[in-house]
């Protein structure tokens, strides 16, 4: 398949692409792998050391992500900043069921972990430079034309325009995917007319590494533990939905009154609210695609599905769907078919559809359980959290969803290991 200019072009270099370029290096060394990225990228500005941020936006990584970077052999580096999840409580403000997870009750060590994005970006281009992907940063990709076997891709960069040839582009190019909506896909769009305010706060009690997830009747709020991974600290990383309205006012108060307010949301179970960082807000969608791939393109990522995130599950999602393509590209490259080829990435998003289908509905079911007050429905919630505390096998369900091994997962092998596949259900 030499008579293109590269195998694989990458459309966007955002925490699904570069993955996705640092698992295909590891798995597929001889193929040639292009990141097209908007942003420019330069390695002499990737700091030697790293300090988490007060004002940085984090992710909750779920344990089966954690597995997955261990594959990658990413872990390591990623552990050094990244704060364990060893609880989770979910309860309703101003009902009385509530539900607890314990990493303990699985034998884990934890049940997810929270890491900066900085610091996540950071560690994959830190190895990405190590590998033979191409990086075209400042460029992005703004067309593309089927040719046989293979796409040709329009950059354009502020040197002008030009073209690669290749045998498949995957769009990772985020929630907003510019590209996805050129390509004709057809994306099924459900405003929560909310948004999600992001900041960093500081409590007068420790987190003891509990991640709460708290539903009122304004919207769901997270605060995940935030800070160093060997001592338990009082920083939490809040995720906090709200109406336009509310959003306005709240943005509008002194940290003080923020403070304030979100005491009298959440309560006292982390102590009192002492400082809130920086505050940064997203509108909230639910964007899905029922086909994410065409012949010579596939879209990943948020560019496939972006979910509300008080159930943390989009990245995560997006990590194992990324496993399944470069295992499917693998089995490709062995058959000799071209990579593009609409077999190829049928099978892949065949494989990954149950998974994406089930946790779209998970994080889905939970916004719209918890996003009403009427009478029956809030008896029936509270009903449910106490159920899932109390029945055992609900429990472990909802557990296998918390930590992402709910869906099934490739496990992603390098060269000369033998091909396994492996179901998280075992
Ligand atoms: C508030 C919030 C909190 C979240 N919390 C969690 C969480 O706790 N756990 C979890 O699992 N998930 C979470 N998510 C979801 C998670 O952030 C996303 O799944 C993840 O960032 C998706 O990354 P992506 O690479 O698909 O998209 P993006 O991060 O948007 O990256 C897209 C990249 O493509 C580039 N680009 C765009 N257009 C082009 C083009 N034409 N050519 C070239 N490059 C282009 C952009 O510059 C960007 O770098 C959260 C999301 C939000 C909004």
């Amino acid at each position: 398949m030499k008579q293109h200019d590269t195998d694989i072009i990458i459309a966007g270099g955002g925490l699904a692409g570069a993955t996705l370029a640092l698992a295909l290096s590891r798995s597929l060394p001889q193929l040639r792998v292009t990141v097209v990225e908007t942003f420019p990228l330069s390695p002499d500005a990737l700091p030697d050391s790293y300090q988490p941020s007060y004002d940085a936006r984090s992710t909750a990584l779920a344990w089966g992500s954690r597995l997955i970077f261990e594959e990658l052999g990413l872990w390591q580096r990623l552990a050094e900043h990244a704060t364990p999840i060893r609880h989770i409580h979910v309860s309703d403000r101003g009902h009385f069921g509530a539900t607890r997870l314990n990493a303990a009750d699985h034998q884990q060590e934890a049940l997810g972990y929270v890491a900066d994005n900085r610091w996540m970006g950071l560690c994959l281009m830190r190895e990405l430079l190590q590998t033979n992907v191409v990086w075209q940063a400042p460029a992005e990709v703004t067309d593309m034309q089927p040719i046989a076997d293979g796409v040709r891709v329009t950059l354009g960069a502020d040197d002008g325009e030009r073209q690669l040839t290749a045998q498949c582009l995957v769009v990772a190019d985020g929630g907003r995917s510019g590209l996805r909506e050129k390509l004709g896909f057809r994306v099924n769009e459900q405003a929560y007319n909310q948004h999600a305010l992001i900041a960093n706060v500081s409590t007068s009690q420790s987190h003891n590494y509990t991640a709460y997830e708290r539903f009122t009747d304004a919207g769901p709020m997270a605060l995940l533990p935030h800070g160093s991974p060997t001592r338990a600290g009082n920083t939490a990383a809040l995720v906090w939905t709200l109406d336009s309205e509310a959003l306005d006012e709240l943005l509008a108060l002194s940290d003080d009154d923020k403070c304030q307010r979100l005491q009298q949301r959440f309560g006292w179970r982390l102590g009192r609210f002492a400082r809130i960082g920086e505050c940064s807000h997203y509108p909230l969608t639910l964007k899905t695609v029922d086909e994410s791939v065409r012949p010579g393109v596939v879209l990943v990522g948020n560019a496939a599905h972006a979910l509300h995130p008080v159930a943390g599950q989009g990245f995560n999602l997006a990590l194992r769907g990324l496993m399944v393509l470069v295992e499917q590209l693998r089995l490709a490259t062995g058959q000799q078919q071209p990579l593009g080829s609409l077999s190829v990435l049928k099978a892949y998003q065949n494989r990954h559809r149950q998974d994406w289908q089930q946790t779209v509905r998970f994080s889905d079911s939970l916004i719209q359980l918890f996003g009403t007050n009427l009478p029956l429905v809030t008896g029936a919630r509270d009903a449910g959290l106490m159920g899932l505390d109390l029945l055992p096998g609900a429990k472990r369900w909802f557990a296998r969803q918390a930590m992402g091994l709910g869906g099934r997962r490739a496990e992603i092998r390098t060269p000369g290991t033998t091909a396994t596949e492996r179901s998280s259900d075992e």
